[in-house]
């Protein structure tokens, strides 16, 4: 008898015994599980229905990148709010001492930006899919740029934001340490 190939249950939601919904993704890869209850209302923008959202811990993504401060790798992390950052392996935090443990090398990541295969409108180069690190996503022109020195933008201006961000959960909890 041997029931390792038993298929895992599915669990129920804490707070009216549903069904939980299979693991989704936000914008920025944060996984979450919502009880199937839970219905996204178009018109009104809200979830209806339990309200019930389990937050998965995202396994820290080791990268190929070394530390610059203590050379471990490094790995991606999110905050509680949903900010992705780079941080050094060995950084941890002590939950008793409250207090930041290991290496304190930190990078923060300002969004991330993906090539689509879609065309400006208004200027026929390549658009980009540009998601902010507060998970709103928009196509924006590939030849779009910020002049620092200037304070302005430069290239082209054709941006359209995407409607949709399930990244703003009211009821989100995760698993992460608090921000230094
Ligand atoms: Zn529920
Ligand atoms: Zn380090
Ligand atoms: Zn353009």
């Amino acid at each position: 008898m041997s029931d390792e190939t038993k298929v895992a249950e599915i669990e129920k939601c804490p707070k009216c015994g549903s069904d939980l919904a299979p693991i989704s993704e936000t914008a920025t890869g944060r996984k979450l599980q919502r009880c199937s209850k839970n219905v996204w209302n178009k018109e009104t923008r809200k979830s209806e229905g339990c309200t019930y959202v389990k937050w998965i811990a995202v396994e820290p993504q080791t990268l190929d990148e070394k530390c610059p401060k203590c050379g471990s790798p490094l790995v991606i992390q999110f905050t509680r709010f949903g900010k992705k950052m780079k941080k050094c392996s060995t950084g941890g935090w002590d939950k008793e001492a409250k207090k930041a443990t290991g290496c304190d090398y930190v990078e923060w990541i300002n969004g991330t930006t993906e090539k689509l295969n879609e065309i400006c409108p208004q200027c026929a180069e390549p658009l980009v899919l540009y998601t902010t690190n507060s998970g709103k996503r928009m196509k924006k022109c590939s030849t779009a740029g910020w002049d620092r020195a200037a304070r302005q933008p430069t290239g082209c201006t054709y941006v359209e934001w995407l409607k949709g961000n399930f990244n703003q959960s009211p009821n989100g909890e995760e698993f992460l340490p608090p921000e230094p």
